[in-house]
């Protein structure tokens, strides 16, 4: 966290368990205010559970809830600086566009003279300016969204939170509402927390995620770190595809943690604990960054390097994957369909390579002797 900035919601060491099963455990965590803070996890691994006791409907067993500062753990729902947007929206379907966000406005009882002024800004953030007498079933599923944004939002609270409110929309307006809930997000400065289970739509939107895994966090950063510096084989699986090898140290230097091949072909890895020589780690490679070329062409001097042999080749429009077995097992690397990369066919024999900052030991391997 960058100086100055203030915390907008603090998590710390939350459970809660339903008829003795835990669905959260210990979560500490720190959202800081105006910041896009993604829970991204599986189903199941606790997400809505977090969200919901932020928002106040479920109270924790043990730990504590703090929002702008303020100990919320047992604040009822209504008394708290939030609102919460769900998947299915629930707009009344016999009040107009103007009512429906006009509602949000009536409950917290502020003044009539207000309200036109307040409706009037939210919709323009959303972009339904002249939509206002229209009703629900006359809005295509996106706008009908939006209208329950600025409903959400015309209270003005500290913080919004989210729970895949994107998930009834079909995959291209998804896309075309994550773009837009960002806009919103920035232009009115508010924190929004937000639930998913995709992992494109959590990197594509997010300041900071917390990936989740059975009640825990398991690693807390940016899209960035949290693509490129996986620090467990769940988030590292979880986050897109990957190339894990389970080889021995043979050398540590600088830390990096080396194993070497016939041939001068070698893994090499960054690492950060204190793993020792001869100790048999899991190293994560993602595709896209792993290069290919012809048996013997030349390689970065300080990466990995395998020969190998092509064993398949699959093309995806865009890119194509090709298959490769090598000393430490089978790679699959990503060339972009432009890219100047020769034509191998299967069977061809082939150099891998890729730069040790791309590679990273994400947990010790679990190997039978
Ligand atoms: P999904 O994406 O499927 O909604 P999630 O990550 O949001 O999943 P939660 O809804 O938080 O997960 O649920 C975590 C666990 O707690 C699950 O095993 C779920 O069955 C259980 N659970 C959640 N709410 C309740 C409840 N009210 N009563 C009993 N069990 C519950």
């Amino acid at each position: 966290m960058a100086h100055g900035e203030r915390i907008a919601i603090a998590l710390d060491g939350v459970g809660k368990s339903f008829g003795g099963v835990p669905a959260v455990s210990g979560v500490s965590l720190e959202i800081v205010e105006g910041e896009f803070f993604s829970l991204l996890g599986p189903s199941g691994c606790g997400k809505t559970t977090t969200l919901r006791m932020i928002a106040g409907f479920e109270t924790p067993d043990v730990g504590s809830v703090v929002l702008a500062g303020t100990d919320a753990t047992t604040v009822p729902a209504n008394r708290r600086p939030v609102n919460m947007v769900f998947q299915h929206y629930a707009l009344f379907p016999h009040m107009s566009i103007y009512d429906n966000v006009a509602f949000g406005l009536r409950v917290k009882r502020v003044p009539r003279a207000e309200h036109a002024e307040r409706i009037a800004q939210l919709l323009r953030v959303v972009a339904l300016e002249g939509y206002e007498q229209r009703r629900p079933r006359q809005l295509s599923g996106g706008q009908q969204q939006r209208v329950a944004l600025a409903r959400a939002l015309v209270n003005r609270p500290a913080a919004l939170l989210l729970d895949e409110p994107l998930g009834a929309l079909d995959v291209k307006l998804r896309k075309q509402m994550q773009l837009e809930l960002k806009r919103i997000q920035n232009e009115l400065g508010t924190t929004f927390v937000y639930v998913t289970h995709d992992q494109d739509e959590a990197l594509a939107m997010s300041d900071r995620i917390a990936v989740m895994n059975r009640g825990r966090v398991e690693q807390l950063g940016t899209p960035r770190e949290i693509y490129e510096r996986p620090r467990t084989a769940f988030v590292a699986d979880f986050i897109g595809s990957l190339n894990t090898l389970d080889v021995q140290i043979d050398e540590l230097v600088g830390g990096c943690c080396v194993s070497r091949f016939d041939a001068g072909e070698r893994v090499v890895a960054s690492v950060d604990g204190r793993p020792a020589v001869g100790e048999r780690v899991r190293v994560a490679v993602r595709p896209e960054h792993v290069r290919i070329g012809p048996m013997g062409s030349t390689t970065p001097a300080d990466g990995s390097r395998l020969g190998g042999t092509i064993a398949e080749l699959v093309y995806l429009g865009m890119y194509t994957q090709f298959h490769v077995d090598t000393a430490a097992g089978r790679i699959v690397s990503h060339r972009l369909a432009d890219e100047p990369v020769v034509r191998f066919e299967p069977g061809a024999a082939v150099t891998v390579s890729w730069p040790s900052e791309h590679a990273t030991v994400v947990e010790p391997a679990q190997l039978s002797s």
